[in-house]
């Protein structure tokens, strides 16, 4: 019997009474699958029908409940008429209005010349009150039921109150007794109650969630504690992984470096050591290397690449766009075309099929060393001959998930090295990277010029003209990225339509546009023509590919620039000043700002340090909006914040460390992880 209550929670909310494929299927919509999903939809408000209202102190527009003597029916001959019930107390009349219900029905719950109890929405129509449709008709029998406080949930838009009810009163109350997985100890240190309560308490609140309250940080905690403990078994997991060590001779690296026309810097030199150390253990790599935006990440990705070629494995880099992996493909032919050791070749969407077929047995038989390509690169059934690195550029969208999938992919003998330019918070590195090796690059090459970040209201539109004359005459090129209008995909995009006319107008044939509405073919064609140098402006919206370097672009415009997060507005500042001209970025503002947008460009100007950024972007706007992971639609906590509750990813830090440290047996945490959906990630546990 017990065991069938604890694995109650996972079942489809199909199995639950009142619940039909209409409603699955609604729920399914709102990502309400299992029955324990709906655990985590809160409370947002509540309506209070605990008090009977005499009719004389009724108030219109409130929810309220009375106790009415049920008078006479008026059931109107005439379709789409409602039927009107008179009901009155000792201290008033009102009337009772129904649509669409059937007579026999109406006589049924509101028998004549007895006491009803009725809650809804109170009404004046015609110099009487009323109620329309209540959303209680109460006889002696279920009058507690309905004089309550009851809790308001935003689902129920689409499902109202007394069906969503019948099924969250009825989870709640076959909520499964256990012994919590947290002991009784720390229970108790953190003023934390059990599972149970803290689940029951955030279900019937009477007022606003407080998610800085003990029993919300409770179960946040637990999705926390849930989320690094997998973390850290995959970590675990990897790290048993034996793989054959590389031998590094050093003879190219020394060569590469030599021939390259600056030093590397020494946040450069330190990460190389870390990814040489890896490359020379017994153990697999499974490192991500962060670094801002321009700090330098390709060339110590190359010189992975080329250490892990000399010790005679193949090589695989995969880009997020074909104008990336063939930006890299150049450089990577330029930089090593002495080397008759290292055979690089590009494979792309659009390689052709010929072409495609003599790389595939290319790779096969070992001719080909170095493959650069798109995420198609993976997608292909590749052989192989002895791959011994894999590097991604630009993976912040990966999920654990992915990431897993990733290090199995190129078998045991193969080391990951990712790489991403979104500077993550640092309380969040754990959270999100906590299963893999971390190395920064945290300075910047010498010759870079601190970026100008000038700001101005967008009445002066024009006053700007002048200034990106003289860039394109100095032969520098421009980005102009348009207004971003918060949720409308297609108002952007002509916004930028827009925009490009009015530029094209001032600078003919200068100017090139590219927006989300256009396919990938056509955005391509535009940004080579602006790579080729053939338009020296390109407007856009933010569509702008990470990681392209364009060296000649020197100045970007943003407007609407207080639309924009702080760390979006570093990534898009540095796209310009890439090469050893002075980079420029202009704010343009409408309306007047707010406090947080003025603290926002001050910061902005003051610092060129995407991690400082971050941090700053965090505090101000909260954690979704750093990571890109809300655009994706792919939120990365349930219930945790980590600006709110920072403080308790120190705390689970800890207690995963010590059941890292003294082995503990995960079997406790089961119910917990399948609870956040974690299960699956470190294999299927079926609970006893
Ligand atoms: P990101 O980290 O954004 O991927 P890139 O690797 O594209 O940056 O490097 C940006 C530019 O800086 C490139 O043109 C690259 O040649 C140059 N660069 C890299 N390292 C140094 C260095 N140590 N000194 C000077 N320039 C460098
Ligand atoms: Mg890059």
């Amino acid at each position: 019997m017990k065991k069938k209550k604890k694995n109650y929670l996972f079942e489809n909310v199909s199995a639950l009474k009142g619940v039909g494929i209409k409603l699955t299927k609604y729920l399914k919509n709102k990502k309400i699958e299992n029955i324990k999903d709906l655990l985590w939809n809160f409370p947002y408000s509540f309506t209070d029908r605990s008090e009977e209202t005499s009719l004389d102190k009724l108030e219109i527009g409130k929810i309220s409940t009375v106790k009415v003597l049920v008078k006479k029916y008026n059931f109107p001959r005439i379709r789409n008429l409602p039927n009107k019930i008179n009901c009155e107390d000792k201290n008033g009349k009102i009337d009772i209005i129904f649509f669409n219900s059937r007579e026999g029905y109406i006589r049924k719950i509101l028998p004549l010349e007895s006491w009803i109890l009725i809650s809804g929405k109170i009404s004046f129509f015609k110099g009487k009150y009323q109620i329309t449709n209540p959303d209680y008709v109460a006889n002696a029998l279920n009058q507690d039921y309905v004089k309550k406080i009851i809790p308001k949930y935003s689902l129920t838009e689409g499902i109202n109150e007394k069906l969503y009810r019948k099924i969250i009163e009825q989870v709640l109350k076959n909520l499964p007794f256990f012994n919590d997985w947290h002991n009784s100890l720390f229970l108790k240190k953190m003023n934390f109650f059990n599972w149970r309560k803290s689940i029951m308490k955030l279900h019937e609140v009477n007022e606003k969630i407080d998610i800085n309250s003990n029993v919300y940080r409770r179960i946040a905690y637990d999705e926390i504690f849930a989320h690094l403990l997998v973390l850290s078994e995959n970590r675990k997991k990897i790290k048993k992984t034996k793989k054959n060590p590389k031998s590094l001779q050093g003879k190219l690296e020394i060569s590469v470096l030599n021939s390259l026309e600056f030093n590397l810097t020494n946040s450069q030199k330190i990460v190389n050591s870390e990814i040489k150390n890896d490359l020379l253990s017994g153990q697999k790599m499974f490192r991500i290397l962060q670094g801002d935006v321009g700090s330098g990440k390709t060339i110590v990705s190359f010189l992975a690449a080329v250490n892990t070629i000399e010790s005679g494995y193949q090589c695989a880099l995969m880009a997020p766009t074909e104008i990336l992996a063939t930006q890299h493909y150049n450089l990577a032919m330029n930089l090593f075309k002495t080397f008759k050791e290292i055979n690089i070749e590009l494979i792309t969407g659009k390689t052709e099929y010929k072409k495609k077929k003599l790389i595939l047995h290319n790779l096969k038989n070992n001719k080909i060393n170095f493959i650069i390509g798109t995420h198609s690169l993976f997608q292909n059934k590749i052989e192989f001959n002895n791959l011994g690195l894999i590097i991604v550029d630009e993976q912040h969208k990966f999920g654990v998930k992915q990431r897993m999938r990733l290090s199995k992919k190129g078998g045991d003998n193969c080391d990951v090295l990712l790489m991403s330019a979104t500077p993550i918070p640092r309380t969040m590195m754990l959270a999100i990277y906590g299963d893999m090796d971390i190395s920064k690059i945290t300075e910047k090459p010498l010759l870079r010029k601190k970026i100008i970040t000038l700001s101005k209201p967008q009445e002066k539109i024009n006053d700007i003209f002048p200034f990106i004359k003289k860039n394109i005459k100095e032969g520098n090129q421009v980005f102009w990225v348009c207004p971003l209008i918060e949720e409308s995909k297609i108002l952007n995009y002509t916004s930028a339509v827009k925009r490009f006319d009015y530029i094209n107008k001032k600078f003919p044939n200068c100017a090139g546009l590219i927006h989300g509405a256009l396919d990938k073919k056509d955005k391509e064609i535009v940004l080579k023509k602006f790579f080729e140098k053939k338009i020296d402006i390109l407007v856009s919206t933010t569509v702008i590919e990470v990681g392209i370097d364009f060296p000649n672009a020197n100045l970007i415009i943003i407007e609407n620039a207080d639309k924009f997060g702080l760390a979006q507005l570093h990534q898009l500042r540095g796209r310009v000043g890439r090469g050893k001209k002075q980079g420029h970025c202009i704010l343009l503002f409408k309306d007047k700002l707010s406090q947080k947008a003025v603290k926002r460009i001050k910061i902005l100007k003051n610092t060129d340090d995407g991690f400082v950024i971050a941090d700053e972007d965090m505090r101000l706007r909260g954690f979704g909006d750093i990571i890109g992971f809300q655009q994706s639609g792919d939120k990365f906590f349930k219930i945790a914040d980590p600006v709110h509750h920072s403080d308790l990813f120190k705390i689970a830090e800890r207690e995963v460390f010590e059941v890292e440290q003294n082995s503990i047996n995960l079997d406790k945490y089961n119910f917990l992880l399948k609870l956040f959906d974690k299960a699956e990630i470190i294999n299927d546990i079926e609970l006893e």
